[in-house]
Formats: structure tokens, C-alpha cells, sequence
């Protein structure tokens, strides 16, 4: 096992890998900007060294000194957790060339994967099916011509976006024409990339995701699925494992979700997302080569440590489970506990936290940066921690999750919780039928 690590990352996820360094006897060092100072991981990391200020270009995303701090504190190996540097294949390979282990795939399977129009190539191949689209668009005439064929309404990607950026709905020929150009420009200036990608734009569907690890030799497990539908913006507020599709669907879904990371000889931790329509039809949308802000659910339900996993894989012990020795039980459920409004359209709401008091007792987990008198910096994301709960079953997860948040108490910034309480409520959850545009048809949002 590793001596000694370092993060290159902030808030609730690298206060998550300190969390399984410390049990496991493996010192950590942590890299912040000087936004971070007064952190939680950086107080409680055995060392830390400030990178830059509070732009992420110049701390987070900034390689030279980042290598700079692990090389100087004689860290092994870095974890880059989600975001930032996670999926950044560049930045793995010169972690190799300056002898540290990136704590994650191989820059090649990274590379492979990290784009869309290459995880669709991947997946036809592993024989598993993808969203009627295409590869790279040429030009406009491309697309133009292509979008015939799909048929309208389509969907511009960014092929190198993430985070649920870089996507455009276009409704009509015209409306291409108008936006295509617009479109390839934003992903350069977001993703240092013009390619894009289009695929049939799906109106009403679920997102399910296949957590997968894998050792690097093609030995690659699943561990289970995760429901992750209730969105905004196409990104995630609750997630929930298992999902509530149909056991044979389920064990469809997560038998391509292998095959696929298999195909490509995948190493460590890893996710499949995946679009199912109302008629059982699935789709692969693309993967995500790192650790996942939802993972925690799928440990709740296997009682596994997927970033304990991850360190033993990359420090060469391999992934000592068999798919048999997986076994989940019971029901999962997070929110993401964001400082935003859902009143005035999800607004971020950066500031101090006056009073805060997390949920406990049976079955309920909480990963948070945050504490009294912590100052939410403007610069970063806005989740400042995640609710998870565990029980027997879905029902019985709800009711625990209502009780969780109606005792979290976050003073200060407006917060997602009142909205999740009236979601704990709704009917159309309760029966497990929510689709990504539930915010909008079922709650008006
Ligand atoms: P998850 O399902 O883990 O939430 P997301 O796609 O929402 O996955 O990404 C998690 C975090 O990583 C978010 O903070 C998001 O903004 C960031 N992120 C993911 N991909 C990219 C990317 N290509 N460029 C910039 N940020 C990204
Ligand atoms: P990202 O890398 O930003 O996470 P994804 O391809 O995973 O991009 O898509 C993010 C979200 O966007 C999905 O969870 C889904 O809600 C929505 N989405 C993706 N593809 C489609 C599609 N073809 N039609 C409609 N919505 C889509
Ligand atoms: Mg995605």
C-alpha cells in the first residue's frame, strides 16, 4: 500500500479520500488555493501545500505545481478525485513520467474513453448500444445531413464536455445552421475542443449508471447500478441504488456495462451511463473514467469502500473480489446538499455558514466539507455535502431520508433541502417512476 498520497482536489471529495487514507495508515497531503485555506480537508490532511489562488486555472488545474507539491512532500501517488485533473489523460501520463502513480485508468483507456465520440466508437464495439448519433462532425454540411437522418429534435455534444455543460438542443435545420458554429465555439473556449458530437435528442427517459471496477488485466466487476434521474440542467440532485427497472433489464444493462469496461481492459473505478426509455430500450452515453460524486450509495448497498478499492488497485494489489462476492442489500438514496436556490432557478448561493447541524442515527451518512463559521468560497461548485441514507427497502429509505433532512439544519446560505423534502413527498417518487424531466412536469421547477 501507498506510504503517503496526495489530493489534488477540494471539499467533500478529498475530505472523503483523507477519510479511507487515515484508516488504511496512509499519510496525505493536500493541495489548496488560497480560497481553501481554512477547509476541512486541509486541517485535517497530515500536510498541505497551497498551489495558487482562487481561480482553478491557476490552482486546481495548475500541473507544474501540482507535481511540484507532490514531488516535494514525496507523496507516491495522486488522487485527483472528481472534476478538475480526474479525467484529464495528459495530466496522468506526465504523473508517470515523473514516476507518481495516478490514482485511476491508464492515460490510453482514459484517452479511449474521456471523449464522447470515442466512448460510442468503444461501445460499438463491446457490442453495446449507443443513442442513434454519430461520431465527430465534420462541418456544418455534416451535420446538417446527419440530423436529417436522426431526425429532429437532435443534440449537439461537445464530445470533451462533462458536468452537464456543452450540450444544445436544436429543434429545427435553421436552428442549426444559426447555432452550429456558436456551438463548436464554445466547446473550444470551455473544453479546449471545437469536436462535437449529435444525438437524437430522447424527451423522457431515466439515466442509470453502472459502477464498475476493474484491475487492468480485464478482471472487471460490477457493483450494481445507480438511479440518477432526478436532474437539472443535466445534472444530478438524488441518486438512488438499486434502480426500480425490472431485475432482467437490470441485469441487461449491467452485463454491457462489463463487457464494455472489459473491452478496454479498465482499471480501477468507473461509471457506464446509460438513457432507458419508457418502452426497456437502453442506451450508453458515455463513461466516466474516475470516481463519482453518487459512488456512495453503491457503498452503502455493498458495504464496500470503492476509494479503498481504488488505492489497492493502484498500488499493485490488485482487486481481490469475484462479481459472486458482491452482494447488495437494501436501498440507498443521496441528496446533494447544494448552496443554491430552488426558488429563484438554482442560483448559487456562496457565503457564510452561520449554524450548521448534520443528521444522524441509524442508517444515514453524511460527507461534508462545511462546518459553523466556514465560508462557502465563490469560485468552485456549490456542493457543500451529500445526505445518504441506507434501509431494507425503497419505501423505507424515503421516510428515512424525510427524517434525515427535516433534522439538518444549514443556516446562513439558502440551501436544495426544502426542495428535497417536498420531492420525499411527491407521489410520482414514491412510486419510482421519475424521469430527468421531473423537476419540470411533476414539480413545476
Ligand atoms: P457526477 O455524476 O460524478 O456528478 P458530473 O459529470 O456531474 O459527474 O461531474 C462531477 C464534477 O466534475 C462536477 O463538479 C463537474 O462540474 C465536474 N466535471 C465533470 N466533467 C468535467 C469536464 N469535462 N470539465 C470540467 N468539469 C467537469
Ligand atoms: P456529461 O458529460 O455532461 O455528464 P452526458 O452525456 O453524460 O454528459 O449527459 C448528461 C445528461 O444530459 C444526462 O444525464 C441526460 O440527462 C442528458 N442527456 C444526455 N444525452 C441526451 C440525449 N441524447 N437526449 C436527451 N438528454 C440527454
Ligand atoms: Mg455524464
Amino acid at each position: 500500500m501507498f506510504k503517503k498520497i496526495l489530493i489534488a482536489n477540494r471539499g467533500e471529495i478529498a475530505l472523503r479520500i483523507i477519510r479511507t487514507a487515515r484508516e488504511l495508515g496512509v499519510k496525505t497531503v493536500v493541495v489548496y488555493s488560497t480560497a481553501d485555506e481554512k477547509s476541512l480537508p486541509v486541517l485535517l490532511a497530515d500536510e498541505s501545500v497551497c498551489v495558487g489562488p482562487p481561480a482553478s486555472n491557476a490552482s486546481y488545474l495548475n500541473i507544474p505545481n501540482i507535481l511540484q507539491a507532490a514531488i516535494m512532500t514525496g507523496a507516491e501517488g495522486i488522487h485527483p478525485g472528481y472534476g478538475f485533473m480526474a479525467e484529464n489523460p495528459d495530466f496522468a501520463e506526465m504523473c508517470r513520467e515523473h514516476g507518481l502513480v495516478f490514482i485511476g485508468p491508464t492515460p490510453e483507456s482514459m484517452r479511449a474513453l474521456g471523449s464522447k465520440a470515442g466512448g460510442r466508437e468503444i461501445a460499438a464495439e463491446s457490442r453495446v448500444p449507443v443513442v442513434p448519433g454519430t461520431g465527430i462532425l465534420e462541418d456544418l454540411n455534416a451535420a446538417v445531413l446527419a440530423a436529417k437522418q436522426i431526425g429532429y429534435p437532435v443534440l449537439l455534444k461537445a464530445s470533451a464536455g462533462g458536468g452537464g455543460r456543452g450540450q444544445k438542443v436544436v429543434r429545427t435545420q435553421d436552428e442549426l445552421k444559426k447555432g452550429f458554429a456558436q456551438a463548436q465555439e464554445e466547446a473550444r473556449l470551455y473544453f479546449s475542443d471545437p469536436d462535437l458530437i449529435m444525438e437524437k435528442f430522447l424527451e423522457e427517459f431515466r439515466h442509470v449508471e453502472v459502477q464498475v471496477m476493474g484491475d487492468g488485466t480485464g478482471h472487471v466487476i460490477h457493483i450494481g447500478e445507480r438511479d440518477c434521474s432526478i436532474q437539472r440542467r443535466n445534472q444530478k440532485l438524488i441518486e438512488e441504488a438499486p434502480s426500480t427497472l425490472p431485475d432482467s433489464l437490470r441485469q441487461e444493462i449491467l452485463a454491457a456495462g462489463v463487457r464494455l469496461a472489459q473491452h478496454v481492459n479498465y482499471a480501477g473505478a468507473g461509471t457506464l451511463e446509460f438513457i432507458v426509455d419508457r418502452d426497456g430500450n437502453y442506451y450508453f452515453m458515455e463513461m466516466n473514467t474516475r470516481i463519482q460524486v453518487e459512488h456512495c450509495v453503491s457503498e452503502m448497498i455493498s458495504g464496500l469502500d470503492l476509494v479503498r478499492m481504488q488505492l489497492e488497485i493502484a498500488s499493485g494489489h490488485g482487486l481481490n473480489l469475484k462479481q459472486e462476492d458482491v452482494v447488495l442489500r437494501g436501498h440507498a438514496i443521496e441528496c446533494r446538499l447544494n448552496a443554491e436556490d430552488p426558488a429563484k432557478d438554482f442560483r448559487p448561493a456562496a457565503g457564510k455558514i452561520d449554524d450548521v447541524h448534520f443528521a444522524g442515527g441509524p442508517g444515514v451518512r453524511v460527507d461534508s466539507h462545511v462546518y459553523t463559521g466556514y465560508v462557502i468560497p465563490p469560485h468552485y461548485d456549490s456542493l457543500i455535502g451529500k445526505l445518504i441514507v441506507h434501509h431494507d427497502n425503497r419505501a423505507e429509505a424515503i421516510a428515512r431520508m424525510k427524517r434525515a433532512l427535516e433534522e439538518t439544519v444549514i443556516q446562513g446560505p439558502k440551501t436544495t433541502i426544502p426542495l428535497y423534502i417536498k420531492i420525499m413527498d411527491n407521489p410520482f417518487y414514491k412510486r419510482g417512476a421519475v424521469m430527468t424531466n421531473f423537476l419540470k412536469t411533476r414539480m413545476d421547477m
